[in-house]
């Protein structure tokens, strides 16, 4: 990387249209995408997260890191290119937050198991298994590259307390 400088960046919050938005396939590896997973890397750490999409920072390309070590000790950091599930077993309730969605934290059905194939950022095709937070990051980070985000995956109802939630802070804010 030369001594290109990395960069927290500020990560998109709901409702930004981004984090809405499809995100494309990697087509090609280069100093950009390095760099974007540079960027990545640091915003994650930066905010004390354990995973975070490309789309997260604006950038719609289908790209993500993890790091669930805090968690689960036994894995450490990855990132993956234009990753895929290619098998998924069992189904839990799994609470979890988001970085792009704050102060809230939802139990959400997951995969228990699964197993994704994706590219690494050497360009070697790269195969990871897992269950637990391992598997769960993934499911989310993967959501978020097809737009989902996890009040998605909530009841209509929990969504709109949600968002009642969000309409009264931010009218809290416009109060002079
Ligand atoms: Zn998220």
């Amino acid at each position: 990387m030369g001594d290109r400088k990395m960069a927290v960046l500020e990560i998109l919050k709901y409702p930004h249209r981004t984090l809405k938005k499809k995100s494309k396939e990697v087509e090609r590896i280069d100093g950009e995408i390095k760099g974007l997973i540079h960027d990545m890397t640091e915003t994650m750490y930066g905010a004390n997260g354990i995973g975070l999409a490309a789309c997260q920072i604006g950038v719609p390309q289908r790209v993500i890191v993890l790091d669930v070590s805090p968690i689960d000790p036994q894995h450490s950091f990855f990132a993956m290119i234009n990753p895929e599930i290619i098998s998924q077993e069992g189904e839990i309730d799994h609470e979890e937050g988001c970085l792009s969605v704050p102060d809230c934290f939802e139990k959400v059905k997951r995969r228990e198991r699964i197993c994704v194939k994706g590219i690494s950022p050497e360009g070697k095709e790269m195969e990871i298994a897992g269950e637990g937070i391992l598997a769960f990051a993934l499911q989310h980070e993967i959501d978020h590259l097809n737009g989902i985000l996890i009040l998605d995956r909530l009841s209509h109802l929990k969504r709109e307390i949600y968002r009642n939630k969000l309409k009264k802070e931010k009218r809290k804010e416009e109060r002079p």
